[in-house]
């Protein structure tokens, strides 16, 4: 999902990306991020296709990342904060991206990268998983749907989007920003904003501190504040 625009704001501030102890992928690491009974399958997939795999710190402007270069080689990076079913499907969506670069290496330029050949490669790597006991029945219902025509990022979905959060663990206070009414403070990072209006797939929302707006996804995960806190 290395294409994602949803650029949240302002991305560059560093108190607004969270560290996370990056790991190397394993397979028989019990904290590995992958669903249980799809660990071998993506295991193997690491293995067959020889590319570096790191689990990454949260990022907000993309969940995985495929970068290719005769120097470095492949190189996977998806983020350790997602649930094991969201991680599964952003680590398949950065492997199509490797398969299709080795398919069409020779005519980059000429292949879109979310194009149809990419479309394919997910598909096929969503096969096996679905054909497992991987997905409980609800996501799986969405994300059949979602794989007759991928699209580039999960949020590009909103009903995936939905469907996968459920399965977040639960946090009192982290609410979608869609979820808050207008006039409701929450917190962004280390910042305060109040919700003013919503604009199509954004909110605009005024941060406390500077009066500056901003416009903010309203599929972004925020936390609620309450007066006597
Ligand atoms: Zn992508």
């Amino acid at each position: 999902m290395a294409h994602a625009k949803n650029n949240l704001i302002n991305a560059s501030n560093p108190s607004f990306t969270s560290a996370a102890k990056a790991a190397q992928f394993n397979p028989t690491n019990p904290a590995n991020p992958f669903p249980p009974p799809a660990v071998a399958y993506c295991h193997g997939l690491w293995q067959q296709h020889g590319f570096q795999f790191t689990v990454a710190r949260a990022r907000r402007t993309r969940l995985g990342d495929y970068r290719h270069s005769p120097l470095t080689g492949h190189r996977i990076s998806v983020n350790g904060n997602l649930n094991s079913y969201a991680f599964l499907f952003t680590y398949l969506h950065e492997v199509a991206h490797l398969l299709t670069q080795h398919q069409c290496g020779g005519r980059r330029g000429r292949v879109r990268p979310h194009g149809k050949e990419w479309k394919l490669n997910f598909q096929r790597l969503m096969e096996p998983v679905f054909a497992a006991p991987v997905f409980p029945p609800d996501l799986r219902t969405v994300l059949q749907r979602h794989l007759a025509n991928p699209a580039a990022t999960t949020a590009g979905d909103p009903a995936l989007l939905i469907a996968f959060r459920r399965y977040d663990e639960v946090v009192a206070d982290h609410r979608m920003l869609s979820e808050l009414q207008p006039g409701e403070t929450f917190r962004l990072g280390s910042r305060t904003f109040v919700k003013e209006i919503t604009r199509r797939t954004r909110a605009l929302c005024r941060e406390v501190a500077t009066g500056r707006k901003y416009t903010v996804p309203e599929v972004a995960s925020v936390v609620t504040i309450t007066e006597d806190q």
